[in-house]
C-alpha cells in the first residue's frame, strides 16, 4: 500500500502529549486525499456525516480535513467541505486552542498558540465558530474540570453569549449526559458545574443543582455557604474517595432536595431528603441517565441523614426498613456507596468537616448483621403455631428481625 501523501497527529492527543499525558486515543487528519483513494487503500468509512476513516490495522481514526460552512443560522445549520482543504483550515474549525495544533512526525503544527496557552493554563476558543456548536460550552467547562486551567475573559464572554442567546436548549440529553459521565470521571468534577454556573448555562442545562444557588444552610453545620457550594464540595470528597461514577453521581444530588425547602423554615431544611427523590427522579428522566444512577441518587437523597446521625440511631424498625430497601441481605453494594457519599456528605463543610468518619463501619455492621439473620426458625416456629397465612409469617419474620438489630444495637 502507498503511504498517504501528508497524516497528521490532531487534536486530543497532541495537547496530551504535550502536557505529558497519554493519550486515549489518537486521530489523524489527512491532506490530499479522497473519500474514493481511502476506501482504495483499505479503509473503511465511519460516520455518515463527516469523512472520517478506520486504518485497517490500528483502528485509528484518519479524517480528510475539513471545515465547516455555515448555511443557516444556529446549530446544525452547517455543512462539511473536504475538497481543497488545508490543515490549517481544518485546525481552524476546533473548540479550543490547546485542540487545534497538529503534529507530523516531531513537528508541532500550531497556528492559535495551543502551547502558550497550556503553559499558561487557559482554555480559549479558536475563533467564533465557537458559537456554532453549544456542545463546546460543555468541552470547555469539562476541560476545565480535567486540567484547572482558567476559562480565558473572551471565551467566558462567548460562552455567555451563547447562553443567553438561548443556543444551549438545542443540546440533546445524550450528549449532556455523556459530558456529565466523563466529567464524574475527573479528579475536581466541581470545576465543570462552577465553570458551567460562572456563565448562566448551569440553570440551562442542570436546572436542579442550579437549584441549590443561594439556598442558606444552618451556619454552624455548613459554614462553607449555600446547598450548591456544600454539593460541589462533596462531590470532590467523594471523587477523592471512590473512583465509582453512581457514587459520585449520588454525592452529586445527595442535597437536591434543599431547593424545595419552603422560606419559612431557612436555613433548616426539614424533608429535604424525600424532596429530592423527585429532583432526581426529574434530572435522571430528563437526561435519559442509565438506572444505575437512579437508583444511586434516589437512595442518597433518602438516607443521607439517616447514615449521618447513625451512631445515635434507636430505631431498629428504621434501620430494618432501610437495609431492606438498599438490599442488604443480596448485596453490600447500596450501602458500600452510601457509606461513601455519607463519609463525603460529612467531609465536604468546609471548617465544619469531620476528620473521621466512624459512621462507615457502624452502617456496614449493622448491614452484616441484617444479612447474617436467619428467617427460617422464625418461619417454621410460626408455621408450628399454626400461622401459615402470608401476611402472618411476614409480620412474625418482622419482629425477630427488628428484635434481632435491636439486640445488636444494645437496644434490650
Ligand atoms: P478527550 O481527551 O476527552 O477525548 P478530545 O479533545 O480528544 O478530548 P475528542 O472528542 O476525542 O475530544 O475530539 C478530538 C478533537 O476533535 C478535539 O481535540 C477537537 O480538536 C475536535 N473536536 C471534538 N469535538 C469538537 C466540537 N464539538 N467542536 C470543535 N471541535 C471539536
Ligand atoms: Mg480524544
Amino acid at each position: 500500500m502507498k503511504s498517504i501523501e501528508r497524516v497528521f497527529l490532531v487534536g486530543g492527543a497532541v495537547r496530551d502529549l504535550l502536557m505529558g499525558r497519554d493519550p486515549k486515543d489518537r486521530d489523524y487528519v489527512v491532506v490530499g486525499e479522497t473519500c474514493e483513494s481511502m476506501l482504495a487503500r483499505g479503509f473503511s468509512r465511519v460516520g455518515e456525516d463527516f469523512p472520517v476513516f478506520l486504518h485497517p490495522e490500528t483502528g485509528d481514526e484518519y479524517a480528510l480535513a475539513r471545515t465547516e460552512v455555515n448555511v443557516a443560522e444556529g446549530y446544525k445549520g452547517f455543512t462539511t467541505r473536504i475538497e481543497g482543504v488545508s490543515l490549517e483550515q481544518d485546525l481552524a474549525r476546533r473548540d479550543l486552542t490547546i485542540n487545534a495544533m497538529a503534529m507530523e512526525g516531531d513537528r508541532l503544527i500550531d497556528p492559535f498558540d495551543g502551547r502558550g496557552d497550556i503553559e499558561a493554563g487557559v482554555l480559549r476558543h479558536v475563533g467564533e465558530a465557537f458559537g456554532e456548536d453549544p456542545v463546546r460550552v460543555l468541552r470547555a467547562a469539562r476541560f476545565a474540570a480535567r486540567y484547572g486551567f482558567e476559562v480565558a475573559p473572551e471565551t467566558t464572554e462567548m460562552m455567555r453569549r451563547m447562553v443567553e442567546r438561548g443556543d444551549l436548549d438545542a443540546l440533546t440529553p445524550e450528549r449532556v449526559c455523556l459530558e456529565m459521565i466523563k466529567v464524574l470521571g475527573e479528579d475536581v468534577p466541581s470545576r465543570f458545574f462552577r465553570a458551567l454556573e460562572s456563565v448562566g448555562a448551569l440553570r440551562v442545562v442542570f436546572p436542579e443543582l442550579h437549584g441549590l444557588v443561594g439556598v442558606p444552610q444552618p451556619v454552624a453545620e455548613h459554614p462553607e455557604g449555600d446547598a450548591f457550594e456544600h454539593s460541589m464540595l462533596v462531590l470532590d470528597q467523594c471523587a477523592l474517595l471512590s473512583k465509582d461514577k453512581e457514587t459520585r453521581f449520588a454525592a452529586l444530588v445527595h442535597d437536591l432536595g434543599k431547593a424545595d425547602t419552603p422560606a419559612d423554615v431557612l436555613p433548616e431544611h426539614p424533608g429535604h431528603e424525600l424532596a429530592g427523590v423527585p429532583r432526581v427522579e426529574q434530572m435522571c428522566a430528563r437526561l435519559k441517565l442509565p438506572n444505575t444512577f437512579l437508583t444511586a441518587g434516589r437512595l442518597a437523597c433518602t438516607y443521607h441523614t439517616r447514615i449521618y446521625r447513625v451512631r445515635e440511631e434507636r430505631d431498629a424498625g428504621e434501620v430494618v426498613a432501610m437495609m431492606r430497601k438498599l438490599k442488604a441481605n443480596h448485596t453490600l453494594e447500596h450501602v458500600e456507596r452510601l457509606a461513601i457519599v455519607g463519609e463525603a456528605d460529612a467531609k465536604g463543610r468546609g471548617e465544619a468537616s469531620a476528620q473521621e468518619y466512624p459512621q462507615a463501619d457502624l452502617l456496614l455492621g449493622l448491614a452484616r448483621e441484617f444479612a447474617r439473620f436467619d428467617a427460617l426458625p422464625v418461619v417454621e416456629q410460626a408455621r408450628e403455631r399454626g400461622e401459615v397465612a402470608g401476611p402472618q409469617i411476614a409480620q412474625a419474620v418482622s419482629q425477630a428481625l427488628c428484635r434481632h438489630m435491636s439486640r445488636y444495637m444494645q437496644l434490650e
